[in-house]
């Protein structure tokens, strides 16, 4: 049998068809909007009609090196014909040099390293070796918070839109305020195996947590026995202005969980977590067929390099400093508020966000919501101060006003 693709992005009306067999074969899960993507540099994107945007949307914060980064995509290429897929029944060289990068950039105490395929696997990996570690079964998360949708992780993810017609999930899983440090002392038993934490809510609103609420939380799991699991997915690897976000409020997590930019954009996630932790865990008791393949090993191992040669941390937080406050100096009366740290930024609306996220775009410029009402931004940490000035203008436009007060 002879299968022929629908068409060709190399031919006339290729790019029209093919969009055309997405729309009907693809699930009614995701909401797309009317542009097909083909190409990307830096913080620049491209659509199958030539026009240009400046992507603050990022791969929902994959892309925090920008798109095609030449020491990534060679890195890709000269691993991709060398060895693709390597379980870790062996070892492999790409991995040790990946797993050293992890052991060098992580806090001290933070010794092991999980490699799994995405975030919501980090954080299904997460629960498990807490429960194994512990003895214990409640998990504690917050309001707001967004951890994944696969069972265990949806079942710690606030928004009860995608948690209720799954219920009863993963059991013992609690709910407390965010940042309200006075509530902890109820929410926290000895029963809790773990608490797990944004510290800056991304999906849930660009809520940044306060250090007194996240001291209060690690010394309260320190008082009952718990862990604490801090979830970097979307702020890690810089996105806040340092390499973790926890480095804000000096925090030192039992386990950390990572993944979205981790590997320059190949899927990835990873799990840090202390040798105590480690020590309880047993052969077999988790793995991931995929985790730790030496393609992904060796984009990460170049995307960390390129992060920290360039110090784009640093960057980050001067750039989302300069860009908060142009956001803030907005006059505009439909702004409720503006929040972020470093380069996770977010504009809340007192009106619904999905208009003027199509508005922006019409401008060329890709933001997302973060709830029905906030335009994130969650633009490459290699963005060009011009860019973000032109962002800054484009949301003043769209919202109806000058860009400056
Ligand atoms: N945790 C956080 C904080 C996230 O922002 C996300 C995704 O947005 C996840 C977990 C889930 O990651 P993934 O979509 O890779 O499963």
């Amino acid at each position: 049998m002879s299968i022929q693709p629908p068409a060709s992005p190399d031919r006339p009306g290729g790019f029209a068809a093919l969009r055309e067999a997405e729309a009907r074969l693809s699930t009614r899960l995701y909401l797309k909007r009317g542009v097909q993507l083909v190409r990307g540099e830096g913080a620049r994107v491209w659509d199958s009609e030539g026009r240009e945007y400046i992507d603050c949307v990022s791969g929902h914060g994959v892309a925090n090196l920008g798109h095609a980064v030449p020491e990534v995509t060679a890195a890709i290429a000269e691993q991709a014909q060398r060895l693709v897929s390597c379980p870790e029944l062996f070892y492999n060289d790409r991995r040790g040099e990946l797993l050293a990068l992890l052991d060098a950039i992580t806090p001290p105490h933070l010794t092991r390293f999980f490699l799994c395929n995405s975030g919501t696997e980090a954080v299904e990996a997460a629960i498990k070796f807490a429960r194994l570690a512990t003895g214990r079964l409640d998990v504690l998360a917050f309001m707001q918070s967004f951890h994944g949708k696969t069972q265990g992780a949806l079942s710690l993810t606030w928004t009860p839109e995608y948690r209720k017609p799954f219920e009863p999930l993963l059991l013992h899983a609690r709910f407390a305020p965010f940042n309200k440090p006075q509530a902890l002392a109820e929410a926290l038993t000895d029963q809790t195996a773990a608490a797990i934490v944004e510290v800056v809510q991304g999906e849930g609103g660009v809520r940044p947590a306060t250090t007194e609420f996240l001291q209060a939380l690690q010394a309260g799991c320190r008082d009952r026995g718990a862990l604490l699991i801090v979830d970097e997915v979307q702020t890690g690897f810089g996105r806040t202005g340092r390499l973790f976000a926890s480095e804000h409020a000096g925090l030192e997590p039992d386990l950390v969980c990572l993944a979205k930019s981790l590997a320059g954009g190949l899927p990835m996630g990873a799990v840090a977590l202390t040798e105590a932790i480690d020590a309880k865990l047993f052969p077999r008791a988790h793995s991931s067929t995929f985790g730790g393949n030496p393609l992904a090993c060796a984009a990460a191992v170049a995307a960390i390099r390129y992060l920290l040669d360039r110090q784009l941390p640093a960057r980050a937080a001067e750039l989302g400093e300069r860009f908060l406050t142009a956001l803030r100096g907005l006059k505009s009366p439909l702004i409720r508020e503006v929040r972020g740290l470093g380069l996770l930024a977010a504009i809340e609306l007192k009106a619904r966000s999905r208009d003027y996220l199509e508005a922006l775009m019409e401008e060329g410029v890709l933001a997302l919501a973060a709830g029905p009402t906030v335009i994130r931004y969650l633009p490459p940490l290699v963005i060009e101060p011009a860019q973000l000035d032109l962002v800054v203008e484009k949301t003043a436009k769209v919202l109806g006003q000058p860009s400056r007060a």
